[in-house]
C-alpha cells in the first residue's frame, strides 16, 4: 500500500448517514490512529511549509481538531469559524447554503487582520458551500486566503472547482466518488 492508500484507508465509511442512500465518511478513524493523523497534517500544509502563515482558520466542528494541529505545525494562530451564537465577543456573519436550504456561521471581528495570510481547514469538501461561505467571511475582514485545506474532496459535487475560481488555491489528500 503507497502512504496515499494507507491513509484513505483509515477513513472509514458509514452507509444510510445520516440519511439512507448517503455514504459518510468519517475521520474520527484517522484521528485516532496516531501515524494517520500526523501523516495528515503533515501532507494537508506541506507545499506552505517554511512561507509564512499567520492564521489557521478551522471550521467548526472537525475543523478545530485538525486546524489546531495544523496550526501549532506552521506556527500559526488559530481561529475558529462557528455556527451562529456560538462566539461570545463581536462577530462577522455570513449566510451560506447547505444541501438543503441555509444556515449562518460567525468569526470574531478581531480574530484576523487585514492583510494576514490564512489558511482555511475543514475534513471534507463537497458542494463548497461551506467552505465558500468561510471564504467570504475571511476575506470581508482583510484577510488573504493562502489556501483551503481538506482532508477529503468528493469531486463530483465540485466545491474545489468553486474554490479555485474563487482564485483560492486548493489542497485536498485523498478523493471519494
Ligand atoms: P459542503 O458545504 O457541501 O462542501 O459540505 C462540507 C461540510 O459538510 C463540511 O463542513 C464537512 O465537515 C461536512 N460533511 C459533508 N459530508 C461529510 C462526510 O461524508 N463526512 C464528514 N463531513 C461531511
Amino acid at each position: 500500500m503507497t502512504i496515499a492508500d494507507d491513509l484513505k484507508a483509515s477513513v472509514r465509511a458509514i452507509r444510510d448517514y445520516p440519511k439512507p442512500g448517503i455514504i459518510f465518511r468519517d475521520i474520527t478513524t484517522l484521528l485516532g490512529d496516531a501515524r494517520a493523523f500526523r501523516r495528515a497534517v503533515d501532507q494537508l500544509v506541506q507545499p506552505w511549509a517554511g512561507s509564512k502563515i499567520d492564521k489557521v482558520a478551522g471550521i467548526e466542528a472537525r475543523g478545530f481538531i485538525l486546524g489546531g494541529a495544523v496550526a501549532h505545525q506552521v506556527s500559526a494562530g488559530f481561529v475558529p469559524i462557528r455556527k451562529k451564537g456560538k462566539l461570545p465577543h463581536t462577530t462577522v456573519r455570513i449566510a451560506y447554503s447547505l444541501e438543503y436550504g441555509l444556515d449562518e456561521m460567525e468569526m470574531h471581528a478581531d480574530a484576523v487582520k487585514p492583510g494576514e495570510r490564512v489558511i482555511l481547514i475543514d475534513d471534507l469538501i463537497a458542494t463548497g458551500g461551506t467552505a465558500e461561505g468561510a471564504v467570504k467571511l475571511l476575506r470581508q475582514i482583510g484577510a488573504e486566503v493562502v489556501a483551503a485545506c481538506f482532508i477529503i474532496d468528493l469531486p463530483d459535487l465540485g466545491g474545489a472547482a468553486k474554490l479555485r475560481a474563487m482564485d483560492v488555491p486548493v489542497r485536498t489528500l485523498m478523493e471519494f466518488d
